[in-house]
């Protein structure tokens, strides 16, 4: 069928793995939408699905290509032709096309400015792999079309990354750390304010290396320095992804002095013994994770602390994992992430000597959490009887209970943390502000009562 004939194509898109991909793929639905593409309400609608793909993990690459194979076989409606974007084409290249017949093209993360001629060339039956090297400097393909709630906006402000952990396949995916222009985040920064953003999560690989590889830029500090001035309305800021051992100074102090930057820190720090540190390739050992922990804890008091550990890292003995587990108990966060390592081909941890079984590194991340689920318990249990000032994220209509309310406080991300359940009297929306007492606590949600609408956060 000649769909061009036809005038109008409707296009979806499927987003997998991490903020970074999301905002990928609402860069990719804005850029079609401005060029005679409907978007679709749903892959199903579609004549065109574009699938952005993850490959962090084997678990996320088996996602990606179960999504590409869903998008092909959509229960009801014709088969629409089906693109793979994203992390899976970078890994794999023309490989994924020959592998996967389902596939009508693939455009690799370094290509999506030639989106538009690629999918003509597709619509006109040619099978394709656009798989561009990355361009010097990184910018975005343009306004996007938001696939979170607006109030709530991923802001990505640099791509790639040069930290090059042994372990990761992200450097030879999406290439070395290149941070975008101040003032093109700012601008976006801006009209998403002014589009009802009320919080606005700044993501990069690394969101502390902004700035490094630009002449005269700012770093992350003079970045969110220059973000405050130009949204002083913007009730929330929040830094995501910061590299350990580049969390500066000034950035605590900003985060510690600016009430619009959240008391939120996400610090991947992988592992905490400095053996495993150095075999991963990371730069900092345990002596460096405990200082900056004490001084965040210091400096900025109530901080919510995000970490992610890695189980079963080559050459983790019990020892090793023992001593990670004392950390987490010495040095309790509020939020906790962990997977258990997968191995990559194309990686230096893949050939390391001393594997750890795949069911061992499965346990320990599985005790892992075990023991972060008390620790986020005993943290959450301490807020009760706080005031704290909450953004409603959605209504929950029809449970057992009426009307239900979920909110985060600034000590929640979205999609990565729990949030606080609450009822009101009140009709409330998406993107509006409640000062509510938190009544009780479970591992990772929170209740709360006596909610009162408030139009700017009247308390912390
Ligand atoms: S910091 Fe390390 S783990 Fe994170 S994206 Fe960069 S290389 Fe990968």
């Amino acid at each position: 069928m000649n769909l061009h004939a036809r005038g109008t194509i409707k296009v979806a898109a499927v987003a997998l793995g991490c903020a970074k991909n999301r905002v990928d793929t609402e860069e990719i639905l804005g850029l079609l939408g401005r060029h005679r593409f409907t978007i679709a309400a749903a892959p199903e609608d579609a004549d065109i699905v574009v699938v952005n793909t993850c490959s962090f993990i084997e678990s996320a690459q088996q996602e990606s290509i179960d999504a590409i194979l869903q998008a092909a076989r959509p229960s009801t409606g014709s088969r629409p032709i089906v693109i793979a974007a994203g992390c899976l084409v970078q890994h794999y290249g023309e490989a994924l096309l020959q592998k996967i017949p389902e596939l009508s093209g693939i455009i690799g993360v370094h290509s999506y400015k030639e989106l538009l001629p690629f999918i003509n060339r597709c619509l006109a039956g040619q099978r394709e792999a656009l798989i561009l090297p990355p361009e010097k400097n990184y910018s975005s393909l343009g306004p996007r079309l938001l696939t979170t709630p607006a109030h709530s906006v991923y802001v990505k402000i640099a791509e790639g990354c040069s930290n090059r952990c042994r372990y990761c396949l992200i450097p030879t995916m999406r290439g070395r750390s290149r941070s975008r222009n101040p003032q093109e985040i700012i601008d976006e920064v801006k009209e998403l304010v002014g589009g009802g953003a009320q919080e606005i999560n700044l993501v990069a690989q690394d969101t502390t290396a902004y700035g490094l590889d630009l002449t005269g830029a700012p770093d992350l500090a003079g970045l969110l320095k220059m973000l405050l001035r130009a949204v002083p309305q913007l009730p929330w800021l929040r830094v995501l992804y910061a590299y350990p051992s580049r969390v500066s100074d000034a950035l605590i102090d900003l985060i510690a002095d600016r009430p619009q930057l959240c008391k939120y820190l996400d610090l991947p720090l992988q592992h905490a013994h400095s053996e495993i540190l150095e075999r991963m390739g990371r730069r900092y050992g345990t002596a460096e994770i405990e200082a900056l922990i004490v001084k965040l804890r210091q400096r900025i008091p109530g901080l919510a602390l995000r970490a992610t550990y890695m189980t079963g890292f080559p050459g983790e003995r019990r020892r090793h994992f023992q001593e990670l587990l004392r950390f987490m108990q010495r040095h309790p966060l509020e939020r906790v992430g962990a997977f258990a390592y997968s191995p990559q081909e194309g990686t230096a941890a893949a050939s390391l000597d001393h594997p750890v079984p795949a069911r061992v590194r499965e346990k320990r991340r599985r005790q892992l959490m075990l023991l972060q689920k008390n620790i986020s318990l005993a943290l959450n249990r301490k807020l009760i009887g706080r005031r704290m000032t909450l953004l409603v994220d959605r209504v929950i209509e029809n449970t057992p209970h009426g009307t239900l309310y979920y909110g985060r406080t600034q000590y929640q991300a979205p999609e990565v943390d729990g949030g606080v359940y609450f009822k009101t009297a009140s009709v409330l929306k998406p993107g509006q502000w409640v000062s509510a007492r938190i009544a009780a606590a479970n591992p990772y949600d929170l209740l709360a009562v006596q909610p009162h609408p408030v139009q700017f956060p009247a308390s912390k």
